[in-house]
C-alpha cells in the first residue's frame, strides 16, 4: 500500500507544452523545409525529444522528407495524435490533413485553425517542437506568432541579395511579434562539382553572414548546395541521419538550438 499521506495521482495527466522553435524564410525554395527536417534529426541524434509541425500550407514537404507520406493522423478526443516518422520524430503536417494533389484556397482564419490543431496535438514528452512555417510574412505566420509565441525563430536564406532582403522582412515580422531570432542560416552556399571537385558559388557566398553581422543577428552556419541533400530529401532519408560533412553541418547548427 502507498505510504500514508500520499494522495492518488490525478486521473488526467497534464502534458507539459513543448518549446516551439519556428523556422522561417522570406521566400519559398530556399531550403526551409530541408533545414527543419534535418535540424530535427540532428537534435534527436543529440538526445533531444523533438517533434515537427509542418505549417507550410502552400507546399507541405515534411511528409516526403521524413517519410510519412500518405499517412493520416488519428485523434484522441479533440486532439490529433502525431504520426511517428521512421526517425523517431513525431510529426504532423498540413500534408497529412489534406488530400494529396488537392490544393486548398486557405483563408487566414481557416489556416490558423488548422495550424492550431497541429500545434495543440498530443505531443507527449516532446521537448522541442520545430515548426516549418510557410514562406513569407503573411496571415499564417502572424497567427502563429501571436497565438503560439515561439520561444525563438531561425531564418533561412540563400546567399543572394533578393533572398536576403526577403529574409530581412521575415526578421522584421519576428521582431514585431517579439519573438527572439536565434539566428540566420545560409543555405545553398558553395557547390562542389561531383566530377572535378571544384567549389563554385551559384548563389554567391557569405552574404548571409555579412547580413547577420550588419543586423546583429547571430550567424548559425552554412549548408552547401549538394545534390545528395536534394536526393536524400526526396527519398525520405534526410542527410542529417547519415554521416559526413553535410550531416555534420546540420548537427553544428542544431547544437546551437540544443543549448
Ligand atoms: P523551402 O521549404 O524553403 O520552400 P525546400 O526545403 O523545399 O525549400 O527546398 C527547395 C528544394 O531545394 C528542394 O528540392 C530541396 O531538396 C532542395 N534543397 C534545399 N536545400 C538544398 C541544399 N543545401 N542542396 C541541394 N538541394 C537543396
Amino acid at each position: 500500500p502507498p505510504a500514508t499521506g500520499t494522495t492518488a495521482a490525478p486521473a488526467v495527466k497534464t502534458e507539459k507544452k513543448p518549446l516551439i522553435i519556428a523556422v522561417g524564410s522570406g521566400k519559398g525554395g530556399v531550403g526551409k523545409s530541408t533545414l527543419t527536417a534535418n535540424l530535427a534529426v540532428a537534435l534527436m541524434r543529440a538526445g533531444r525529444k523533438v517533434g515537427v509541425v509542418d505549417a507550410d500550407i502552400y507546399g507541405p514537404s515534411q511528409p516526403t522528407i521524413l517519410a510519412t507520406k500518405g499517412e493520416r493522423p488519428q485523434a484522441e478526443g479533440d486532439k490529433l495524435i502525431p504520426i511517428a516518422s521512421p526517425f523517431g520524430i513525431p510529426m504532423l503536417s498540413m500534408g497529412h490533413l489534406v488530400e494529396p494533389g488537392k490544393a486548398i484556397a486557405w483563408r487566414g482564419p481557416m489556416a490558423g485553425n488548422a495550424l492550431g490543431q497541429l500545434i495543440d496535438a498530443r505531443w507527449g514528452d516532446v521537448e522541442v517542437l520545430l515548426v516549418d512555417l510557410p514562406p513569407g510574412t503573411g496571415d499564417v505566420q502572424l497567427t502563429m506568432l501571436q497565438r503560439y509565441k515561439p520561444a525563438g525563430a531561425v531564418i533561412v536564406s540563400t546567399p543572394q541579395d533578393l533572398a536576403l532582403i526577403d529574409a530581412q522582412r521575415a526578421a522584421n515580422l519576428f521582431d514585431s511579434g517579439k519573438v527572439p531570432i536565434i539566428g540566420l542560416v545560409e543555405n545553398m552556399a558553395g557547390y562542389a562539382c561531383p566530377h572535378c571537385g571544384e567549389v563554385s558559388d551559384p548563389f554567391g557566398r557569405g552574404g548571409v553572414e555579412a547580413a547577420a553581422e550588419a543586423t546583429g543577428i547571430p550567424f548559425m552556419g552554412r549548408i552547401p548546395l549538394a545534390i545528395e541533400i536534394r536526393e536524400q530529401s526526396d527519398a525520405g532519408t534526410p542527410t542529417a541521419a547519415g554521416e559526413g560533412p553535410q550531416a555534420d553541418a546540420f548537427a553544428a547548427i542544431a547544437a546551437q538550438l540544443a543549448r
